[in-house]
């Protein structure tokens, strides 16, 4: 059997006494329920049944109300005490009643249809069917929604038939079945056919809060917040940018300049310190070349990478060259092959030698080899050293 659902009546009751109707393998079933079940966008209500944590509620395939409880201490015929988790139903309540209200106003003031809508735990999205919203509409839109929540309108619940409903030309089609329809009205804003749980009054909500976009799949996504949760967000973004002034000793006015510079600075900086790396390796590796040695073994102390080192490697004809640099508890080695140098080293032939005993990784092709191992690196160059012909 399915609960009677108490919420349509009274959707601001919190608590209920019920009996177990049946207690199935995925939820329990009471006669009489004030637990919304998930759908329409909006979650399912939590709390708890009988003493016990109440996690979801969901709609079964037969339409019953399915109440997840954790551990059920009770069996069928049993009466229970529900104990609604109210902040959560509270906050879904308003969400989806300014939900109402801004795609009401998409629709009549901007003919931007809502294709979509996700209400969530603080905030809720809602999907347009268009490719772009500006900033200055979802700020029309918010400012439009907040002074009709100023203005305290009254949100009704009204069942029609069907045909009547239809012929009132609503901005979404009616997807529900049967021919009682439930129409939603927030006055002089909305109508729509709508199965979820709303606030009375406007004013209720509190304030409403555009946050910015998201781009999906060619539409584009609102996310809105409101009441407490919404200033809760107004002041997560206020003291970041407090941080952020201080950080960078601008004001508000110059913040985004000042923080755009000192990117840039960094990335210049970061260009030039590349550019002196590059031509230390070079200068290095040509003293080294110059040594008179044939087989060159360089433990990098210096602040250069080997990746450096390899690039200068394309200045020299003939060179036999084992580099390795300490990083982060393991080492990275590079090895250089060329000209007369690849006649005294094969790389492939030698690799399992070398790398045994170091956990060594990594290839590469002629003339260039780099990987990482582990241990101590001056040994594997004592190790390249013996495997050179
Ligand atoms: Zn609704």
């Amino acid at each position: 059997m399915a609960s009677r659902p108490i919420y349509y009546e009274e959707p601001y009751r919190t608590t209920l006494v019920s009996r177990v109707a049946e207690v199935r393998s995925d939820g329990v079933v009471l006669e009489e329920t004030i637990c919304y079940p998930e759908g329409g966008g909006q979650g399912g209500d939590r709390g708890t049944i009988g003493g016990a944590p109440l996690l979801d509620t969901t709609k079964a395939k037969d339409g019953a109300i399915l109440h997840h409880v954790e551990d059920a201490p009770f069996g069928e015929g049993d009466e229970v005490e529900i104990l609604l988790d109210w902040d959560r139903r509270y906050h879904f309540m308003r969400l989806h009643t300014a939900q109402h209200m801004a795609s009401g106003i998409l629709h009549n003031e901007f003919s931007i249809p809502t294709v979509s809508v996700h209400l969530g735990e603080r905030i809720m999205m809602i999907e347009c069917g268009t490719e772009e919203v500006s900033r200055e509409t979802a700020y029309r839109v918010e400012d439009e929604v907040n002074r009709r929540i100023t203005e305290n309108r009254a949100v009704d619940a009204v069942l029609f038939d069907r045909a009547g409903a239809e012929a009132l030309g609503l901005r979404r089609s009616i997807k529900v079945g049967g021919d009682s329809i439930r129409l939603v009205t927030v006055e002089g804003v909305d109508t729509i056919a709508c199965g979820g749980l709303h606030v009375a009054h406007t004013s209720e909500i509190g304030r409403f809060l555009y946050m910015g976009q998201e781009r999906i799949r060619g539409h584009v996504r609102l996310i809105f917040t409101v009441g407490e949760t919404a200033v809760e967000e107004i002041r997560k973004r206020s003291e970041a940018i407090d941080e952020l002034t201080a950080l960078f000793s601008a004001p508000v006015e110059e913040l985004v300049e000042t923080a755009a510079h000192a990117l840039r600075t960094a990335q210049s900086e970061r260009s030039q310190l590349a550019h002196t790396e590059a031509r230390l390796a070079s200068l290095l590796l040509a003293q080294l070349a110059g040594s008179g040695e044939e087989v060159l073994l360089w433990q990098v102390e210096e602040t250069i990478g080997v990746k450096e080192i390899g690039q200068a490697t394309g200045e020299h004809d003939d060179l036999l060259l084992c580099a390795v640099k300490a990083e982060e508890g393991r080492f990275i080695w590079l090895i250089a092959a060329k000209g007369r140098g690849a006649e005294r080293f094969d790389f492939m032939k030698n690799r399992a030698a070398l790398f045994e005993g170091f956990e060594a990784k990594g290839g590469g092709r002629p003339p260039l080899y780099q990987g990482s191992g582990a241990g101590v690196a001056a040994e594997f160059l004592t190790r390249f050293r013996e495997l050179v012909n």
